[in-house]
């Protein structure tokens, strides 16, 4: 069987307040909020999830929101950017939006020659909006508060920040089926996908920065970043082929079934499968709507409302509340 990566799964990162994060990506960059959840490793924490309409692979962010916690620090080992691709012609749009609600942004030209916005949310965790013909316009969020011409459409790609490229380009392009598209400077572009209309979600940037300081993941930082595989059997194809790197046994996250090694920079890498999805365990019509537990945290319900930070959700536009 031939394994291939269609493109990014999801990212995961660390914020601070619950509702601070809900208020930026839902309220204002316009994600829904596709699942309100616990992070199953630590209950009396959220796990929150973003995404298009439906949360496809490839449109999925999703937060450990730890009130608590310091700040990290972006650097070597980290995915220091994620790339969010919006329709050409939108950037425009974006920046006067962005700045009336007093989010700094800045119009950029990037390396790879590519129209962007840089931003940073709430917490630091450093955001681009890459104009591009090549993103599919139904991964959106249709009834968020930005127009559905001008919404996000998934990921673009994301930036890997490393000491030294050689050893990660090799598992990407010797393992993992990416390859080499574009270089400059110290910027080295890979993609998964085979065709150049489908690219947005499929590409990897490895910034190559020797001198640069390792990154400390806690707030304002990407945790890991996952890739797809469409099916559990692929899934342990890949099992097999990443053996040298200390690869994870499966695990069940419920939405997706997942596995986890550390490429050679430093970067958690994750694959994870595009089924069962999130309408799992409620409605597509109700993604987001509540607290949804897993099973075995259920009979712990009102214990764990008790603890978790009270959420004001976002409501979506033509429903009545
Ligand atoms: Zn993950």
């Amino acid at each position: 069987m031939e394994n291939s990566i269609p493109g990014i799964h999801h990212v995961t990162a660390i914020a601070g307040n619950p509702q601070a994060n809900i208020d930026f990506y839902a309220g204002i960059l316009g994600l829904r909020l596709v699942k309100l959840t616990v992070n199953f490793d630590d209950p009396t924490t959220y796990h929150l999830y973003y995404g298009d309409g439906q949360g496809h692979p490839g449109t999925i962010l999703t937060f450990f929101p730890w009130p608590n916690a310091r700040r990290g620090r972006i650097g070597t080992g980290q995915v220091t950017v994620t790339s969010f691709a919006v329709p050409d012609g939108s950037l425009d749009f974006w920046e006067k939006y962005l700045q009336q609600r007093r989010v700094n942004c800045k119009r950029e030209k990037s390396l790879l020659g590519e129209e962007i916005l840089a931003l940073t949310d709430p917490d630091g965790l450093q955001l681009e909006l890459v104009s591009t013909p090549h993103a599919d316009p139904d991964r959106i969020w249709g009834r968020g508060p930005v127009p559905p011409e001008f919404a996000i459409r998934g990921f673009h790609h994301v930036t890997l920040a490393e000491e030294g490229y050689e050893r990660t380009a090799r598992l990407l392009t010797e393992t993992m089926g990416f390859r080499l598209i574009e270089s400059k400077d110290n910027r080295f572009r890979y993609t998964a996908s085979s065709d150049s209309a489908s690219q947005a979600g499929a590409i990897v940037d490895v910034l190559c920065t020797p001198a640069g300081r390792p990154g400390l993941v806690a707030v304002g930082t990407v945790h890991h970043v996952a890739w797809r595989t469409p099916t559990d059997e692929q899934q342990v194809e890949w099992r097999k082929a990443l053996g040298e790197y200390n690869v994870t046994p499966i695990i069940d996250r419920k939405y997706f079934h997942s596995i986890y090694f550390r490429e050679p920079g430093g970067v958690l890498f994750e694959i994870a499968t595009d089924p069962p999805g999130f309408a799992i365990d409620e409605p597509a019509e109700k993604l987001g709507s509540h607290l949804v537990l897993p099973a075995w945290l259920e009979p712990h319900r009102a214990e764990l409302e008790e603890v978790l930070p009270k959420v004001r959700l976002p409501q979506a536009k033509g429903v009545s509340a």
